[in-house]
């Protein structure tokens, strides 16, 4: 009896030691090698002469047919439903970032489309815009912006026309919401210069869903005229299809 027990507790280690294997070293490795974004994202920070050729820069025109237009100029880095660290194929990028060239604060973050602005009392570098969907008539869906504040998130890059707890206030495509910036959340480690776009879905009572579930997410792709979803494996840079 001693012995099965010893040998249950023995398997019960492997198993879980197998299991923290799994999942902090091969999930990683296998989720990376489901994206093309890393090496360039790395390129873009480690090189800034790989800036330009990186770089869709659309000085606010939309693609030819699409509805949006891009929210920041930069490169398009990690995509939509990306796998690439920190994310994973358990838990794949809900957006798309942007990662403008300049200093934080000063790359122009802009509306895709005309809609209604709401920004919580409690959020710092995040607003989410209402539109009625121009590509299904009748569905309600929401673009998010986010990281518009510096690393130490000791102000916002935020305009000053939306201070926090704005609602609903009617923006139209272009206006200016503020610039990209360097801050993933109070007590989160500070993320390279960028913004993160998506385009969220509503709940049935017409608010917006988790944006942080791909699943509440679309594909961006159809919307700006470009290849946006990991699965496209797009060309860097992106450009309209
Ligand atoms: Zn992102």
């Amino acid at each position: 009896m001693k012995r099965l027990l010893t040998l249950i507790g023995s398997l019960a280690v492997v198993g879980l030691l197998m299991a923290v294997v799994t999942y902090r070293f091969l999930l990683p490795l296998y989720s990376n090698s489901q994206s093309n974004s890393l090496d360039p994202i790395a390129n873009w920070f480690r090189d800034p002469a790989s800036r330009p050729g990186l770089t869709t820069r659309m000085e606010g025109q939309a693609c030819p047919g699409a509805p949006f237009i891009l929210p920041s100029d930069g490169f398009i880095g990690l995509l939509w439903d990306d796998p690439a660290g920190p994310y994973t194929v358990l838990g794949t990028h809900s957006g798309i970032d942007i990662f403008g060239d300049g200093e934080a604060g000063t790359v122009p973050v802009r509306a895709v489309y005309d809609g209604y602005l709401t920004r919580l009392d409690e959020w710092l570098s995040t607003v989410i815009i209402r539109h009625d969907d121009p590509l299904e008539t009748g569905r309600t869906i929401w673009t998010y912006y986010t990281h518009m504040a510096p690393r130490d998130g000791s102000e916002s890059y935020i305009v000053e026309a939306f201070p926090a707890g704005t609602i609903e206030a009617p923006v139209k495509q272009g206006d200016l919401l503020g610039y990209q910036g360097e801050f993933a959340g109070a007590g989160r480690a500070p993320i390279g210069l960028h913004v993160h776009f998506s385009i969220v879905l509503s709940e049935a009572d017409g608010s917006f869903k988790n944006e942080a579930l791909t699943v509440n997410t679309l594909d961006p792709s159809p919307y700006f005229g470009m290849m946006m979803r990991i699965s496209d494996w797009p060309e860097r840079p992106i450009g309209c299809t």
